[in-house]
Parts: structure tokens; sequence; C-alpha cells
């Protein structure tokens, strides 16, 4: 019988997903992928078919989850996560953040196992506070397009609390920021894969509104440690994982034309409604309580990723999407 840690990562074909499932494997656990394939991807994931230690199950995480044996941990990831995507997948987007948290709760309670949730940077919505620290309870409009995505969040971060206080599931929820790297989809409208695929095939680069909005950008690596981390800790509150280096959107498009030696120019199209004016993690409850804080900078983790979409782009995936 195997004694290595058995780890299931819900949402595992995604960006952060795929790149927990190999973090975990490399560190010697059993890992149980589960994804029903609306945002993720099999091709995020099938280079760890060839691991014995890997399995993967196609499954939409809102049905009743049946798994053999024992869980030590569940990692709850699955979700759309680009607001174009959750503005295409407004019912999907409530029920995985709804009815896929409460399965994925009930099934940590049932197993005994530790439970992390994949919360957001969205629980603050438009912020009055800044930088953004845990203790703001954030400005979110509950029935505006982003309410979905916002609203589904901050009912599985009630949730996640609630099966800790009253069932005694270990249970941890980790806010993430905005972050970027290897795997982002290429079309999955988010600033980073817009501007580089724009940047890569010479065309405009679409900046929303006038580009003065902020955002601040944490590169996948460094989100996984801190991930790792916290599900390692004692922390139960929710707890901020991102990288503090703020810049405008401007900015951002402008960096992303420097890497990529790229002649695009920049075009303005409208702002999306409720789009956050800016946003920045505190990451001093990280600093201090998982002694995490991020490790790569900027012009690092571009070059990273823009190597990926030279891939990509290279193999003739479509980019081609931005605002619905
Ligand atoms: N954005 C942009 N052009 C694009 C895609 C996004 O200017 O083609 C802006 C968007 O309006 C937002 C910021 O970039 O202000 C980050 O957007 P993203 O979709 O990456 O994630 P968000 O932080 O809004 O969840």
């Amino acid at each position: 019988m195997t004694t290595q840690p058995r780890v299931l990562i819900t949402g595992g074909a995604g960006f952060l997903g795929s790149h927990l499932c190999e973090r975990f494997l490399a560190e010697d656990h059993e890992v149980l992928c589960m994804d029903n394939l609306i945002t993720g991807s099999l091709s995020n994931i099938e280079h760890l078919f060839t691991d014995p230690k890997f399995h993967f199950i196609h499954q939409d995480v809102t049905e009743f989850i049946h798994i053999a044996g024992r869980l030590d941990s569940i990692l709850h990831f699955a979700s759309p996560a680009s607001p174009i995507d959750y503005l295409e997948l407004p019912i999907q987007t409530l029920k995985v953040g709804s009815l896929g948290t409460h399965k994925a709760l009930g099934l940590a309670k049932a197993k005994g196992a530790r439970f992390l949730l994949a919360s957001t940077s969205e629980c603050y919505g438009d912020p009055k506070v800044h930088p953004q620290s845990e203790d703001y309870w954030g400005n979110v409009n509950p029935v505006g397009p982003r309410g979905v995505y916002d609203e589904a969040k901050r009912f599985a971060e009630a949730m996640t609390m609630a099966y800790h206080r009253f069932h005694g599931v270990e249970t941890r929820i980790v806010r993430i920021f905005n972050t970027y790297g290897p795997r982002m989809r290429l079309n999955d409208g988010r600033a980073l894969p817009a501007f580089m695929s724009q940047a890569l095939e010479g065309k405009d680069m679409t900046v929303f509104g006038d580009g003065s909005q902020t955002r601040s950008f944490c590169f996948v690596d460094d989100l996984v440690e801190g991930i790792t981390r916290l599900l390692r800790s004692d922390e139960t509150l929710p707890t901020n994982i991102g990288n503090p280096a703020e810049m405008t959107i401007l900015q951002f498009a402008e960096k992303v034309i420097e890497i990529t030696g790229s002649k695009s120019k920049i075009t303005f199209k409208d702002l999306p409604e409720d789009d956050p004016k800016v946003r920045q993690p505190d990451i001093s409850k990280a600093q201090r309580v998982l002694g995490w804080e991020p490790q790569v900078d900027l012009d690092t983790g571009l070059v990273r990723t823009l190597e990926y979409f030279r891939l990509k782009l290279g193999a003739g995936e479509s980019a081609a999407r931005t605002k619905v």
C-alpha cells in the first residue's frame, strides 16, 4: 500500500492547477487532477500522464465527487478566471464557486483532508483601500458583470470558513492577485496573453480605458511556492499571495513591447464595466506568517513567458480574442 501523500487538485488542467500538479508530483505526492476542461486544457497536463503517480478525472466539480481511498489535501482551483471567460460562462462561474466549493468541502470533511480554496483579489472589488490587506472587506458590485466571479468567490470563502468553524475541517484560503506565466491560454483575454500575442503577431495592442488603471503581476512559480507554504501552515484566515510591484496597464503594455521587440502600436478601447482602478497586494501577512515573498522580477518572468508564447504561436494556436 502506498504511503505517499494523496492530493486532489480541482481545475488541475488549468493554468495554475497544472503548475500545482507538477509541483506536488515533484514532491512525490500522488496527484488526482480533476477538470471538466471548459477552460482548462489537456495540453497543459499531457506531459504528466506518463507519471504513474498522476491520475486525471474528467469531471465537473459541481457534481457529486466520489474518490476511492484516502485523501490528504484538496486544492480547489476549478473556476473560469479571466474576465471574458466569466462573462461568457456566468452560470458555470457561479456554480463552481458555490456548488463546486460545497462538494469539494464535503469531500474534505468525509476524508479528513486539508482544504485550500483558491480565492482572489476580486474579493476586494474596485477597492477603496490601497494597497489591499486581508482585513479590508472590499467594494464589490454584486449585480455588475464581474459579480458572478466576485460573489461566487466571496461565497466560497464564507462556505470554507463555515466548514472550518462548524465541522472542524482544516482550511486555508489564498487570495490570488494577477499571476502570469507559461500555460496561460493565448486567447483567454487577460492583459498579458492579449498583449504578448498581439506584440508577437505585430497587431495593435488593445489597452482598455486610458491605461491608467494599475495591476501588480506575479510570476507563477512564486505563486505556487506561496500556495504550498500556506497549505502547510496553520493559517486559517485569508492570505494574499501576489507581487506588490504595481504598474499601470499602459506601462505594462509598453514593457511587453520592449521585451518582445515588437513594432506593434498601442490602441485604446472602452474600459470594461467595473474594471478595478487600482490593485496591489499588501503581502506583509504572507511575509510574516509564511516567510514568503516573490523572487522573480518582471523582466525575468516575462522572458520565460515569451518563450512559451512563441512556441504556441509557432504551433499555429490562435490568439485572436479580446472583449466579447
Ligand atoms: N486589459 C487591457 N487590454 C486587454 C486585456 C485587459 O487593457 O486586452 C486591462 C483590463 O481592462 C484590466 C487589466 O488590463 O484593467 C487587467 O485585466 P485582466 O483581464 O488581465 O485581469 P483583471 O485584473 O481585470 O482581473
